[in-house]
C-alpha cells in the first residue's frame, strides 16, 4: 500500500475502530476479491465488533492498494459517510500514470487511442469522481485474467457514460491491458486485448450479440442486463447525485465563475436536483446563455417544468422529461401500471415491501420481484442497511411521476371518496388529501374536505387527529370560513369519534350551529333517513 495510504489509515485508526462493524464491510471486501474467506473467519472469530474492526485494520495496513479503495467504497456503501471522508484525500490511484490523466484528460497518446476507439472527450465541464472512477477501474484491471463484464448502472443522466469514458482515460490500463473498441458501443484495442464498450444499452439482446468470451465495460440503467449473458461478471453502481460541492463547482464552471462567489439559488438549485449530475449540467449550460436566470432555473425546477429544462448538449436526450420517460416505457405495460402507483409515496419518505403489497394488492413474492425490476433498471431505490429493506424514489422521480400521473388521480377521485375500511383504502385516506394538494386539484380538495361523508369515513378509520392535521395543513387552500366549522366541529367531538361502537356523525353534526356548514350537510342527511324511513 502506498505511504500516504498507510499513513492516512493509521491516524484514522482510533476512529474507524470506535465505529466499524467489521462484518458489514467485509462482505463488499471479499466481493472486491481482497480479502480471503479464511482472513474473514479469523476477524469474525475475535469476540467483540471492537475487536473484530482492530483486526480487520491490522489486516488492512499488510494489503495493497487495492484493500484500502475496497475498505473505502465499503465504508461508502455500508454508510459511514464521515469516516469514508477521513480516507477520502489519501485515496490511491489505480496507477501512478492515472494520476495525470486525472489533471490533463490523459496524455497525449491516451487521447489518440480513445478517439481512434471512438470513446467520448470528457464533457466540456467536468468534475471528477475519484472513488467511483477508481473502482470501475478496479473491475476493469480484473478482466486482464479472464474475459467478461463489468456493468456500471444507475439512474438516467448520473454520469455513467462520462465515467466509464473517464475509466478507460488511463494510460497504463491501456498500454498494459487493453486495445479499446468502442461502439456507442465504442471500441477500443490493445496489443492483444480488446475492450469493447457497450454504452447506454436497454435490450439484452445487445449484450447477447457480444457474448463471445470478450471484455465488455457495459453501461446501463439495467442493473440486471448482463444476467442473460455468460463469463465473470462484476457491477459498479452510480450514485444518483454529486456531492454538493461537486454540482456547485460545476455551476461556476459553466458561469466562469468561483463556487463560493455563485448566488444563493445556486444551493437551492442543486438541493433540488439532489446533485443529478444531468440536472445540473443542462442547467448550467443554459445559465451560461443567460447569466441572470438564476431565479427563473430555480423556479422552473420547483414547479417541475422540466420540459423547459432543455439544451443542446451532448446529452441524447433534448429534456429531462424525456431522460425520465425513457426510462419507464421500457418497462412492462403491467410494471408501468405499477410504477405509476408509487406517486403516493412521499418525498424523503422510504417504505418497506409490505406496503406496497398492500398499495399493488399483491403477494409479497409478486411485490419482490416487481420490486426487483424497478431497483435494476434504477427507477427505484433500496435502502438495505434495514430489515427489511426499505425502498424509495429520487425526488426528480417521484416529481416526474406526479406530473404524469395527475390524470390518475384525477380519474381515481372522479370515482368518489374509497368508502371501505379495507387496507388499500388506508393508504388513500392517508394521502389523498396530500396528493390532491401537491397536483394542484384544488376545488377537488375543498369538496373532499368539506364533505361529512368524507370525515365520517376518514375519522372511522383513521381517528379524528389526521383529520384535523390535514385541516390546519391544508388551511390556506381551504374557505377559512368552512374550514372553521369542520374544525369546531372535530374539536368539539373529538373524543366522541374515538368511541367504538363508532357514534352516529349526523346526530352529532346536528348540534352544531345552524350556520354551520357541518349542521347543514347533517340536517340534509337527517332529512333524507326521515324520507326513506
Ligand atoms: P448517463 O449515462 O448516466 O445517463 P451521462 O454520463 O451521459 O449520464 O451524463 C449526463 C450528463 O451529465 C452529461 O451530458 C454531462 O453534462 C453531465 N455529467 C455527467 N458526469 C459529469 C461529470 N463528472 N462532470 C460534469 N458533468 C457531468
Amino acid at each position: 500500500m502506498e505511504e500516504g495510504a498507510r499513513s492516512c489509515l493509521l491516524q484514522s485508526r482510533s476512529s474507524l475502530e470506535q465505529d466499524i462493524r467489521a462484518s458489514y464491510l467485509m462482505d463488499h471486501m471479499i466481493s472486491d476479491g481482497v480479502l480471503t474467506g479464511d482472513e474473514e473467519d479469523r476477524i469474525r472469530s475475535k469476540p467483540t465488533r471492537k475487536e473484530q474492526a482492530a483486526a480487520l485494520l491490522e489486516l488492512l495496513l499488510r494489503k495493497d492498494n487495492q484493500a484500502y479503495i475496497s475498505f473505502y467504497n465499503a465504508l461508502v456503501r455500508e454508510s459511514y459517510g464521515d469516516l469514508a471522508s477521513l480516507l477520502h484525500n489519501s485515496l490511491p490511484l489505480v496507477s501512478p500514470e492515472a494520476e495525470k490523466s486525472f489533471s490533463d484528460g490523459g496524455t497525449r497518446y491516451v487521447q489518440a487511442v480513445l478517439s481512434e476507439g471512438g470513446v467520448p472527450q470528457r464533457p466540456v465541464v467536468f468534475v471528477s469522481r475519484p472513488a467511483l472512477v477508481n473502482r470501475v477501474r478496479e473491475k476493469l484491471y480484473r478482466l486482464q485474467k479472464e474475459p467478461g463484464w463489468v456493468t456500471v448502472f444507475g439512474m438516467a443522466g448520473s454520469g455513467k457514460s462520462v465515467l466509464a469514458a473517464e475509466a478507460v482515460r488511463d494510460h497504463a490500463l491501456i498500454t498494459e491491458e487493453f486495445l479499446f473498441l468502442s461502439v456507442c458501443i465504442y471500441f477500443l484495442s490493445v496489443f492483444s486485448l480488446s475492450l469493447l464498450i457497450l454504452d447506454d444499452i436497454w435490450d439484452s439482446s445487445v449484450l447477447k450479440a457480444f457474448d463471445i468470451q470478450c471484455r465488455v465495460l457495459l453501461t446501463t440503467r439495467d442493473r440486471s442486463l448482463a444476467d442473460c449473458v455468460s463469463g465473470s461478471k462484476s457491477e459498479v453502481a452510480v450514485e444518483s447525485g454529486l456531492e454538493e460541492d461537486q454540482a456547485l463547482e460545476i455551476l461556476a464552471l459553466y458561469v466562469n465563475g468561483k463556487p463560493q462567489r455563485l448566488p444563493e439559488q445556486a444551493r437551492s438549485i442543486v438541493r433540488e436536483c439532489k446533485g443529478s449530475p444531468l440536472v445540473v449540467s443542462l442547467i448550467g449550460a443554459l445559465l451560461r446563455e443567460f447569466p441572470d436566470r438564476w431565479a427563473y432555473y430555480l423556479h422552473t425546477l420547483q414547479q417541475k417544468k422540466f420540459k423547459r429544462i432543455r439544451k443542446s448538449s451532448s446529452y441524447d436526450y433534448d429534456a429531462l422529461d424525456q431522460a425520465m420517460a425513457a426510462s419507464i416505457q421500457v418497462l412492462s405495460e403491467e410494471h408501468r401500471e405499477l410504477y405509476i402507483d408509487l406517486t403516493v409515496l412521499e418525498k424523503d419518505v422510504k417504505v418497506p415491501a409490505k406496503v406496497l403489497s398492500v398499495l399493488w394488492d399483491l403477494e409479497p413474492e409478486e411485490v419482490e420481484d416487481v420490486l426487483q425490476d424497478f431497483v435494476n433498471k434504477s427507477l427505484l431505490f433500496r435502502d438495505c442497511h434495514h430489515r427489511p429493506y426499505l425502498y424509495y424514489l429520487h425526488d426528480l422521480q417521484l416529481d416526474f411521476l406526479a406530473e404524469m400521473n395527475r390524470s390518475g388521480l384525477e380519474q381515481r377521485y372522479s370515482q368518489g371518496p374509497p368508502t371501505s375500511g379495507d387496507e388499500e383504502c388506508l393508504y388513500w385516506f392517508r394521502f389523498l388529501t396530500y396528493h390532491m394538494a401537491k397536483a394542484n386539484l384544488t376545488q377537488e380538495l375543498c369538496s373532499l374536505m368539506f364533505s361529512l361523508d368524507w370525515v365520517r369515513t376518514k375519522a372511522q378509520i383513521m381517528g379524528p387527529a389526521h383529520l384535523i392535521n390535514d385541516y390546519v395543513e391544508y388551511g390556506t387552500i381551504l374557505d377559512k370560513e368552512v374550514r372553521g366549522h369542520f374544525q369546531e366541529f372535530l374539536s368539539l367531538n373529538g373524543h366522541q369519534l374515538e368511541q367504538r361502537p363508532f357514534p352516529d356523525v349526523v346526530q352529532l353534526a346536528l348540534s352544531q350551529p345552524d350556520s354551520s356548514e357541518v349542521y347543514r350537510q347533517a340536517l340534509l342527511q337527517a332529512q333524507e333517513r326521515a324520507t326513506r324511513g
